[in-house]
């Protein structure tokens, strides 16, 4: 009988239905057991796609079947061993072709979130990352700051979105689909349910990383996306201050109502040096990230300064990392990447 590698290597043939991935890649086979009667394989459970399940079931009860010398295949579909706590009714899906994604959070708007977000994708990109986007807090600025006003989104055939494209990053925001008079209709409950279904409906294609910016606050819409995509970790942004760190808290305690684990907290505003004498302001107060970070037992991902290139490059469309990668910020956002790599590794 072939051995467990033999196998796996064998299921490597199969793919994720629709995506040109195979589900070793994914993660999905979690255990190969050969028997005197047969071999039992046991996957984790892709998705609240049923079908796709059942496809994924078939095809690997076909491909090990098809080896010599295997007398009998059981194929056991779990849900994983640290599954989320969720809601009855909820499910958690992968986003297929999509190796991680990962969710930008923060207490209270105006800390940076979005501002991490963009410049962290485009130095995952800068390392090398396929990454993807989505701009997920509907009336942030974000999107202004990446999307030139003219660009149109289009649908495949399917009527799948395609996602836009700049500085090597694929992105897509529900904003681009709001105007003025759509926005009110988007607001309340509804956004929440439609934005989850809106990420799953974008064609992402294959990426290292998806970047979610939520939008900013623990309300129900957070918890709502961080319970329906699989995440492999949060990031939560904060100010030095008191009052934004309590906020980064309840961010923490979000991520951990629903089993995401949080990869580290960013300090974004945590100093300014003036340019005219070279000195350094802790304008928010200082060391309240690294407080925090040892409080909640995550790692300090990195500090950045208030900074007027940063805030002016946003301005323009054209984020500090793409307009400046060797600046000290940017470089800061190359550290945290590697920081992050390192932990998803
Ligand atoms: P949030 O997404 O948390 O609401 P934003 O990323 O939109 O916050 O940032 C709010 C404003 O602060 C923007 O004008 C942005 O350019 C500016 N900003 C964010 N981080 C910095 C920074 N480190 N230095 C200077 N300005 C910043």
């Amino acid at each position: 009988m072939p051995t467990p590698n033999e196998i796996l290597v064998e299921l490597k043939k199969v793919k994720y239905p629709g995506f040109t991935r195979d589900i070793v890649s994914f993660g999905m086979v979690k255990d190969i057991e050969i028997a005197y009667k047969g071999v039992t394989v046991t996957l984790s459970a892709p998705s609240a796609n049923a079908e796709a399940a059942a496809q994924i079931v078939e095809d690997v009860r076909r491909t090990v079947a098809a080896m010599p010398g295997i007398p009998a295949v059981d194929v056991h579909m779990e849900q994983a061993a640290n599954a989320p706590k969720m809601a009855p009714g909820s499910h958690r899906r992968l986003v297929p072709g999509v190796r991680h994604v990962l969710a930008v959070a923060s207490g209270k708007g105006g800390v940076g979130k979005s501002t991490v977000a963009v410049n962290l994708a485009l130095a995952m990109r800068a390392a090398g990352w396929r990454i993807g986007l989505m701009d997920a807090d509907v009336y942030g600025p974000s999107v202004a700051m990446m999307v030139g006003s003219d660009q149109r989104v289009e649908l495949t055939p399917e009527r799948r979105i395609i996602p836009l494209e700049r500085f090597g990053i694929r992105y897509i925001s529900m904003a681009l689909f709001v105007n003025d008079e759509t926005a009110v209709i988007w607001r309340g409950p509804m956004v929440t349910k439609l934005e989850t279904e809106f990420l799953f409906n974008v064609e992402w294609g294959e990426l290292d990383c998806l970047v979610l910016d939520l939008p900013p606050g623990t309300g129900d819409a957070q918890l709502t996306i961080t319970q329906r995509v699989a995440l492999a970790g949060g990031i939560i942004v904060t100010t030095p201050q008191e009052v934004a760190l309590i906020d980064a808290r309840k961010a923490a305690t979000m991520f951990e109502k629903v089993n995401v684990p949080v990869l580290g907290l960013v300090e974004n505003m945590s100093y300014f040096v003036s340019p005219s004498d070279n000195k350094r302001y802790d304008i928010f107060g200082s060391g309240g990230g690294e407080r925090e970070a040892k409080r909640l037992r995550v790692p300090l991902l990195g500090q950045i300064p208030i900074d007027i290139a940063t805030r002016e490059a946003s301005d323009r469309g054209q984020p500090i990392v793409a307009e400046d990668p060797q600046s000290p910020v940017a470089q800061t956002f190359m550290k945290i990447t590697e920081r992050i790599r390192q932990t998803l590794a």
